[in-house]
């Protein structure tokens, strides 16, 4: 997946990291921080397992993410099938061919709520302390540095959490890259509009097939 992770801050506190956002940016962090020893907050105002838009293909990079990190027997386990086929019919012809990279020759493709609580509960197993149902409205700024942040509850109490170092990977509209000024690079405009929905019960032959059509 693409992900984008901001960092910013230094300090003292009650955290080495605090990193918000517990998708596939910032669960993978959080664990990966954790495993160096690291005392590490992950939160999130989602609570999981949690559904995003996502066409969920993990290609052979991801897949050789999950391996490194020990996760890939365990989003592999839940039964998603493995794809070897790409097709992209765009109408007047077909573009097909076989994901590859790192040792691997197929993607997988989990649901989010899938994906994301195995990572999540990953980041939580490696020593992080996970909060879900925490919404961030502030980070806390001293002196020009970031210090910490300020947020929410479900019930709506407030906690305030230091740490030396907050990572932004809050996706977008990241409070925290608003907060730390952080540069945009690479945009671009929106070109495409989908609609999804899920199908049970259907052949499955190892393809992913996109039809584009207009309109
Ligand atoms: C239609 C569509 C299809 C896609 N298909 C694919 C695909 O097939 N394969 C692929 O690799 N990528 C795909 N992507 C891209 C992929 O979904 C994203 O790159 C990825 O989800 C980004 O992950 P992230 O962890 O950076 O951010 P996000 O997934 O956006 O997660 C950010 C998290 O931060 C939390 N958060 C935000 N603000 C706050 C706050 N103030 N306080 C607390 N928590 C907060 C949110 O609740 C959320 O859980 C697709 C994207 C779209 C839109």
């Amino acid at each position: 997946m693409t992900s984008t992770v901001g960092v910013s801050g230094a300090g003292t506190q009650d955290y080495d990291v605090i990193v918000v956002g517990a998708r596939c940016a910032g669960a993978p962090a959080a664990l990966l921080l954790a495993r160096l020893g690291h005392r590490v907050l992950l939160v999130d105002r989602a609570t999981f397992p949690s559904d995003t838009i996502s066409t969920h293909l993990i290609h052979p990079p991801g897949l050789a993410a999950l391996e490194r990190w020990g996760l890939l027997d365990r989003v592999v386990g839940t039964g998603c099938p493995a794809i070897d086929i790409y097709a992209f019919d765009l109408g007047p012809f077909v573009l097909a061919g076989s994901p590859a990279g790192e040792g691997f020759d197929v993607s997988y493709a989990p649901r989010r709520t899938v994906l994301d609580k195995i990572l999540v509960d990953a980041a939580a197993e490696s020593g992080a302390e996970v909060r879900e149902g925490f919404t961030v409205e502030e980070i806390l700024v001293d002196g020009g540095t970031v210090t910490g942040i300020r947020g929410h509850d479900k019930d709506g109490g407030t906690t305030i959490d230091r740490a030396r170092i907050v990572v932004g990977a809050d996706g977008l509209h990241s409070t925290v890259a608003k907060a730390t000024a952080a540069t945009s690079y690479a945009e671009k405009p929106k070109i495409n509009a989908y609609y999804y929905t899920y199908w049970a019960g259907l052949p499955m032959y190892g393809q992913f097939e996109a039809f584009d059509r207009e309109d």
